[in-house]
């Protein structure tokens, strides 16, 4: 299937929640969920029964839209945690957090996960000094991911890295502003995945039955 290409404040409307897919807009009163938040279309208001099954679907269609995945991929990435040792749900989202495009966002070098998966694909990073244009690029603790020398000067490097105060940069990444440079001390552990909120039991829930 092909990405999701339309209003993406529709999704968050769908999973009445502010998955902050929209950069700064997200946190001010113009964001949809404030203004809105009940389903989109001619139907969104009526009241429905929601199953077991449906409160588990919602929220792995939160994830995967949170982290701008299509199916297949977010199936990959489950297979992997589950291989893993340790919590499914937790080993997911800490995956999820530690693709390179979510690491830019979270650095503040985006001002959403979308636009640093775009500036990805255009090779404006470096992780440990090489270039990587790979968005699903894992990153690892000790890891230094650095906007490569030419890119400094473009401004929505630097409108990002402005507004990145607003939401701020998590306590497991480290941000060196002057050298537009970030490193990953370690990673998260699941208290510090806080936004959006997920509840993760309710995904491995889903794809084991
Ligand atoms: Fe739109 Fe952002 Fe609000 Fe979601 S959180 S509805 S993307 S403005």
């Amino acid at each position: 299937m092909a990405r999701y290409s339309g209003a993406v404040c529709r999704q968050c409307r769908r999973e009445s929640a502010k998955l902050f897919l929209k950069g700064d807009r997200c946190y001010t009163d113009k964001c949809a969920i404030e203004r809105r938040n009940y389903a989109p279309g001619q139907h969104g208001q009526r009241r429905t029964k929601v199953t077991e099954y449906g409160l588990q679907l919602r929220e792995k269609q939160k994830v995967k839209r949170t982290y701008g995945l299509q199916e297949k991929q977010f199936r990959l990435y489950f297979a992997k945690a589950d291989r893993m040792k340790g919590v499914t749900g937790e080993n997911l989202l800490v995956l999820l957090e530690r693709r390179l495009d979510s690491i830019a966002y979270r650095l503040g070098f985006s001002v959403s996960r979308s636009q640093a998966r775009t500036l990805v694909r255009h090779g404006h990073f470096h992780v440990n000094g090489s270039k990587v244009n790979i968005p699903s690029y894992l990153v690892r603790p000790g890891d230094v991911v650095e906007l490569r020398e030419k890119s400094r000067e473009i401004v929505t490097f630097n409108e990002a890295l402005d507004s990145v105060m607003r939401r701020g940069v998590p306590s497991w990444v480290e941000l060196d502003r002057e050298k537009f440079k970030g490193t990953i001390k370690a990673l998260p552990v699941r208290d510090e995945l806080t936004t959006p909120e997920f509840q993760e039991q309710l995904i491995v829930e889903l794809y084991s039955k």
